[in-house]
């Protein structure tokens, strides 16, 4: 059997961002392997690079 060597599985794929839903205020997840961000309270869904972005402009 052929074994996966997943990167990500050891450590949770989510991590914590320092950065605020624009929707909500809630806190933003980072999901490392897609690039985007989930916020804790509404699920929206963010690219990272796009809040990246607007906090840069705030
Ligand atoms: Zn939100």
């Amino acid at each position: 059997m052929a074994e996966f060597d997943n990167p990500y599985a050891e450590e949770s794929p989510f991590v914590r961002a320092h950065f605020d839903c624009s929707d909500c205020g809630g806190k933003l997840w980072e999901y490392a392997i897609q690039g985007q961000m989930v916020c804790e309270d509404c699920r929206s869904v963010f690219h990272t690079a796009d809040v990246f972005e607007a906090q840069a402009d705030a």
